[in-house]
C-alpha cells in the first residue's frame, strides 16, 4: 500500500493536472479523483475534451493537490481504464511514476514510487484477419503492437485503448472484447 496516495485520495477531491497545449503554451485543468481504490490514483475525464486527447496522446501526466499544509505532486504514466461512473466521462489511473510528498507544518519532505500496474478491463484484440500490414503500428500512441508475430499482437500492459489502431485496420481485424 502506498501512503501517499491514500493520504491523497483521503485528503484531496480535486487535484491540478498541467499539461503544454499544440502549441507549446502552458495550461492546467482541474478533475476529480476517483476513490474507487485508496491504492490507485484515478480520475475521470470528460471524453473529446483537451485533457482526454492529451492524455491519449502523450500517455503521461503531471498532477498536484495541495491543502493547507501539505502538497503532494505525481509524475506518471497514466491509462484509461474505461468508462467511469460519472456519465460522460472516461476513468484515467497512474499506472506507474514518482512522486514528491510535502508537509510544511510536520517539516516531511519526501520522495516516492507509484509502481503498481494496471491492467485495464477488456482491451483490443486482433484476429485471423489480420494482413500484417503495419497501419496500426504507425498510428499506435504507444507502439504498442509486436507487429513480428502472426497475428501482430496488443500489448495489453501498454495499451491505453485509445482506439486508434482499429480506426485504420484495412480488415477490421482489431475487436475491442
Ligand atoms: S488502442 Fe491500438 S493504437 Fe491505441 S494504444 Fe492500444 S494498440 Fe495502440
Ligand atoms: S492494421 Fe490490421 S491488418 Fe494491418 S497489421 Fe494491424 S491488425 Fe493487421
Amino acid at each position: 500500500m502506498n501512503r501517499y496516495l491514500e493520504v491523497l485520495n483521503q485528503s484531496f477531491d480535486k487535484v491540478v493536472i498541467a499539461l503544454n497545449d499544440k502549441e507549446g503554451r502552458a495550461e492546467v485543468h482541474v478533475v476529480d479523483l476517483v476513490k474507487q481504490d485508496e491504492n490507485k490514483l484515478c480520475f475521470d475525464v470528460e471524453e473529446g475534451s483537451t485533457l482526454f486527447d492529451a492524455l491519449h496522446e502523450h500517455g503521461y501526466v503531471s498532477l498536484i493537490g495541495v491543502n493547507d499544509h501539505v502538497s503532494i505532486k505525481v509524475n506518471g504514466f497514466v491509462l484509461c481504464v474505461g468508462e467511469s461512473d460519472t456519465h460522460g466521462k472516461m476513468l484515467f489511473c497512474i499506472e506507474k511514476g514518482k512522486g514528491e510528498f510535502r508537509d510544511e507544518m510536520n517539516h516531511v519532505n519526501e520522495d516516492f514510487i507509484i509502481e503498481e500496474e494496471i491492467v485495464p478491463a477488456g482491451g483490443y484484440y486482433v484476429n485471423d484477419a489480420c494482413i500484417l500490414c503495419g497501419t496500426c503500428y504507425a498510428v499506435c500512441p504507444k507502439q504498442c503492437i509486436d507487429t513480428a508475430k502472426d497475428p501482430v499482437v496488443i500489448n495489453q500492459s501498454e495499451c491505453i485503448q485509445c482506439g486508434e489502431c482499429v480506426k485504420v485496420c484495412p480488415v477490421q481485424a482489431i475487436e475491442k472484447k
